[in-house]
């Protein structure tokens, strides 16, 4: 595509070139030929005749013919033939030009008096106009040919550079798909470290629960209560994980086993509301006047609510949350609590990534939530943007 295209400018650059080198060349001759035609003027003007100024005068070219007119285009001498020709050459393109302008030419014409092609000079001077007609024949045609060596040597290049570039193209292929595979391998290296890191802390933890509650069998009741509650917390944080680990991994290897079906946004909404326990601690808007329908998974629609919802009520510190539609194919979903400093507002969609890393997990957050949320809109061909609101609070705009 990129070598057709560089071909075709190649072309265009090649032929503009040859347009101009001839009609530079058409330039040069023209230049010749009018400072014979000037001589000529002149020497009618100095009273000499016209016979006698075009048999002394040298003329640049053999066998040049030479027509004197009037400016009405009235030929008064040719000394081509014998006899004048008898039309009038306003309508030459050279004549009308020189009248016009001082000076014209024609690069190829077909004089009929003659029966010759001719290479067409006129000037124009006070009550006359002389044109000067050089033949065409070899030593003219070499005056006027474009250089070709020029045009080889650009088609050479052309043919070098293309091959060279072919090869360096195929070769940053090669090498960018070498990159590809490294980063992805370089990505899901980096998600089993941090699936490492964060299940250590939970089976660490109800190793030691449960190391304590077999080492020490006669415990008061409310100290073993206490352990087996951390234990049972615990058990809890590293079953989300799995989950959250397992959605994140089918969406990323396994998106064409998920099967499609009719998905509601406005029912995925609501469902996540009624079924969040401690949604009734907020004032909740849902003002979705026109429902979005989709063709895609509806647990994963769910998910991405039920994150979005988990974070405002964990994270936010408000007190109102507010799911519009402001136009047809787009959700926001805004809270009134503190937001997130701006720096972090570009990375909150990473795996792992947390605003405070203590108080997430405290919280039992995986730091995996808002992952599954793009990445759950991104099946749905969706994509999503966070933004902080003034005077206070964090909206994510969704848009479908
Ligand atoms: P987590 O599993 O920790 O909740 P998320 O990916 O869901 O991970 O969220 C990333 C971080 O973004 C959270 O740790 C939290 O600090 C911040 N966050 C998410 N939603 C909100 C919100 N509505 N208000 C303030 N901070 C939020």
């Amino acid at each position: 595509m990129l070598l057709g295209y560089s071909w075709l400018l190649v072309a265009c650059f090649v032929g503009f070139q040859y347009i101009r080198e001839k009609e530079y060349r058409a330039g040069i001759l023209d230049e010749q030929l009018q400072i014979y035609n000037r001589q000529i003027l002149d020497a009618i003007a100095a009273g000499i005749s016209v016979d006698e100024c075009v048999k002394t005068q040298t003329t640049p070219f053999g066998g040049l013919r030479v027509t004197v007119m009037s400016t009405d285009g009235t030929p008064i001498y040719d000394n081509a033939s014998d006899t004048l020709p008898q039309t009038n050459h306003l309508d030459r393109p050279e004549i009308r030009e020189a009248i016009e302008h001082g000076i014209g030419h024609t690069v190829s014409r077909h004089s009929q008096t003659t029966d010759e092609t001719y290479f067409y000079s006129a000037m124009a001077q006070g009550d006359f106009i002389v044109r000067s007609a050089a033949p065409y024949n070899v030593s003219l045609y070499r005056i006027l040919e474009a250089d070709r060596g020029f045009l080889w040597f650009m088609l050479i290049v052309t043919m070098l550079v293309s091959v060279f570039g072919w090869f360096s193209s195929r070769h940053i292929g090669k090498t960018e798909t070498l990159y590809q595979e490294s980063e992805k391998t370089r990505i899901k290296k980096q998600l089993t470290n941090n699936i490492n890191h964060e299940l250590k802390t939970p089976v660490a933890a109800i190793h030691v629960c449960l190391e304590t509650l077999i080492d020490h069998p006669n415990l008061p009741e409310s100290k073993r209560n206490e352990i087996i509650q951390r234990c049972y917390s615990n058990s809890k944080r590293l079953r989300t994980l799995l989950q959250d680990v397992s959605t994140l991994t089918r969406l990323e290897d396994g998106k064409d086993s998920i099967i499609r079906e009719r998905v509601s946004v406005l029912q995925a909404i609501e469902t996540a509301v009624a079924e969040n326990p401690d949604a009734d601690a907020f004032d909740i808007v849902i003002d979705v006047h026109k429902d979005i329908v989709l063709e895609g998974s509806p647990q994963l629609m769910l998910s991405v609510f039920r994150n979005l919802l988990s974070n405002a009520i964990t994270y936010s510190q408000g007190n109102k949350i507010e799911i519009l539609q402001p136009d047809p194919r787009t959700i926001t979903f805004a809270d009134n609590g503190v937001g997130i400093p701006s720096e972090h507002l570009e990375r909150i969609f990473e795996r792992f990534y947390r605003v405070d890393k203590g108080r997430s997990r405290e919280l039992g957050g995986t730091g995996l939530g808002l992952s599954i949320v793009k990445n759950a809109l991104a099946f749905h061909s969706a994509t999503i943007t966070a933004t902080n609101l003034s005077p206070s609070g964090l909206q994510f705009i969704i848009r479908f």
